[in-house]
């Protein structure tokens, strides 16, 4: 017997349930749902996303309406629209064994007249966006005066994006005698606001502590100066070679100029933001979906509603404004009872940020260090070799090549092979890693000596640290150079320390090095007469706008996939101009109120109102 039949759910809703891989109620699930299935209470719920709510208000609705009758019955309302083909789609999968259950996904950005065709031909529950909804109802294309049920879900995510008004014009249409279910991931001062409101004495259920993250999670961060926030970034991800993460941003631009680089380095990424399409958007999430991707770069607009089990990390590259956020970030991972991690990449100046987080996760950051060079290698030969054990051998296709592959290796002993197999990718790493640098921020950097350095070379990966110039060398990997090699000839020629040289990105027939402003000149002197086989050496400084990256290219081939997806291809390139504001994933968010200062004084678009918890 399936336990949800204890909590006093049917047979073929428990059936349907049973195919998805429901076995056991979550616990969110085992305590609301009794409470819910007597359809009188009015009911506030504080869980965070993941955590099975679909089912939790999905299967008491789903016993409690009429489906004899087809007039609008119950109300869903959530903040985006992927969210809104999510719980449209589960609802859907739940009642797969019930008659003339029907169901409308109400949203923007996609045609309203198919919408406004089903609610005519007859549905029991509205699933919807607020700012698509209010449009059907100031249409007058729906009734809702015979409404039974009202759910908002993920109620701090609308209010967080200005759609209260929208809620309180969408509820005055509903009757009096409505029941209200609220579920919502944080609980500040607004939703209780709109909880007392809407609702007359509700059961009140906390999963976890108020306002406390997924205990599945462990927070991490990392302390590095800005300028190398995305080599530190990359090591990261090198370090860990099976991750299916998501990296958020702080604003579209820096989506995607992070998203552009990660292809450009070969990793397998896509940028997900305002400025995207719904059809980019879309085709974006199915190829992350299908693990064809392996890591979204997103803003936490576009991210919202993001429903995708197993992600192993969320990496806040940039921490974000409102406190809340990182909780609705962090929650992306450890879904449906796996646990994932969260990191945050830091310079030493928002060391408060992160205890200030923690007061309100209620769990601790742990203080991580990046890896070093010689980690990362040793970490991606034995992910190599793991690979290699565990892939699938199509004895059939193979068959045919064996005698020629065996020919091939027949001069080599199995050790040798192995070797060479697993040498493959690994020199690659390697060469990458043989000189690299300690990219943790030192000690001293805590106490703010280099925090201006550090803010002012934010704009990481796009160069620009204003502290060092980055030169042009008329000599690369065609003229036998390693980053080594190079570092060393720069060194010995130009009479300086390797410690004062910065990136050495090797190219063909040249390369590009850094050193402090004031070592150009004495670099500069030092290649004056400079001769490398008989071939002058020129040194210039590189020139503004010059399209390369300061943190030095990739261990990995450019544009290739080392997952086995499609490659990491099809980046759309920048389509905006300045910084616009954002825009949710339905395309229909009203404008938020103002905008606000943002914890640097800076003033901001796109918030909504002062109300948030800043920093
Ligand atoms: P939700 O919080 O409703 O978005 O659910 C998160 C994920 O957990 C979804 O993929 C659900 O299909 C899955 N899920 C929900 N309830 C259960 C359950 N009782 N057993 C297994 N998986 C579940």
């Amino acid at each position: 017997m399936n336990p949800f039949n204890d909590l006093g759910i049917r047979h073929d809703i428990v059936n349907a349930i049973s195919a998805l891989g429901f076995e056991n109620p979550t616990p969110i699930q085992e305590q609301s749902i009794p409470v819910l299935l007597t359809g009188s209470n009015d009911f506030v719920g504080l869980a965070q996303t993941g955590t099975g709510k679909t089912a939790a208000f999905g299967l008491p609705l789903l016993e409690l309406l009429d489906f004899e009758e087809n007039y609008p019955q119950a109300l869903v309302l959530c903040p985006t629209r992927e969210l809104c083909l999510q719980i449209t789609n589960d609802l859907k999968n739940y009642s797969k064994n019930m008659r003339n259950v029907n169901v409308v996904a109400v949203y923007g950005g996609a045609s309203i007249s198919d919408q406004l065709r089903t609610i005519k031909r007859g549905v029991q529950i509205v699933v919807a966006t607020p700012g698509r909804m209010l449009d059907i109802i100031n249409r007058k294309a729906i009734d809702f005066s015979q409404v039974k049920f009202v759910v908002l879900d993920e109620a701090d995510e609308m209010l967080n994006m200005g759609f209260q008004e929208d809620i309180d014009s969408i509820l005055s249409t509903t009757p009096d005698e409505k029941k209200t279910w609220l579920f919502s991931a944080t609980m500040p001062s607004e939703v209780r606001r709109i909880a007392k409101k809407y609702m007359d004495n509700p059961f009140e259920l906390t999963m976890g502590e108020k306002n406390t993250g997924n205990q599945n999670i462990d927070h991490e961060y990392y302390v590095v100066r800005a300028r190398d926030k995305y080599a530190a970034f990359k090591r990261i991800v090198d370090f860990n070679p099976d991750i299916f993460g998501i990296v958020f941003c702080r604003t579209k631009i820096e989506t995607q100029e992070i998203a552009e680089s990660l292809v450009k380095d070969g990793y397998n990424a896509d940028s997900l933001h305002g400025d995207l399409s719904q059809q980019q958007r879309d085709k974006v999430m199915k190829r992350y979906r299908d693990r064809s991707l392996q890591l979204l770069i997103a803003t936490d607009v576009a991210a919202r509603g993001i429903d995708v089990n197993n992600v192993t990390h969320v990496i806040n590259y940039s921490l974000p404004d409102e406190i809340e956020n990182y909780t609705h970030r962090s929650g992306r991972t450890a879904r449906a009872g796996k646990s994932g991690v969260s990191i945050a990449i830091i310079n030493s100046k928002e060391l408060g940020k992160i205890r200030s987080i923690e007061r309100v996760i209620g769990k601790k950051f742990i203080k991580a260090e990046i890896p070093t060079g010689f980690d990362v290698c040793e970490k991606q030969l034995f992910g190599l070799i793991k690979k290699v054990h565990n892939v699938e051998v199509n004895e059939q296709q193979i068959e045919q090549y064996l005698p020629r592959i065996m020919n091939e290796f027949a001069d080599l002993s199995k050790e040798d092979i192995i070797k060479r197999f697993a040498s493959l990718e690994f020199n690659s790493f390697l060469e990458y890693y043989k000189n690299a640098p300690d990219l943790n921020a030192p000690a001293d950097d805590r106490m703010g000596r280099d925090g201006e350095r550090g803010e002012r070379g934010e704009r990481a990966p796009r160069g620009g640290n204003t502290d060092y110039t980055r030169l042009f060398i008329n000599l690369g990997s065609v003229d036998g150079f390693s980053r080594g090699d190079l570092l060393g000839y720069i060194c010995n020629t130009a009479k300086i320390s390797g410690r004062v040289v910065g990136k050495i990105d090797v190219k063909g027939v040249f390369s590009f090095f850094e050193v402090p402003n004031e070592e150009v000149t004495a670099v500069n002197s030092g290649f004056v007469g400079a001769n490398f086989e008989g071939r002058e050496v020129r040194i210039e400084v590189a020139g503004e706008g010059s399209s390369e990256r300061r943190e030095g290219g990739s261990p990995r081939g450019e544009r290739r996939s080392y997952s086995g997806g499609n490659g990491g291809g099809g980046y759309r390139g920048n389509n905006g101009g300045g910084e616009r504001r954002e825009r949710p994933a339905g395309g229909e968010r009203r404008e938020g109120g103002g905008g606000f200062r943002d914890f640097s004084g800076k003033r901001k678009e796109g918030g909504t109102g002062e109300r948030r918890r800043r920093f």
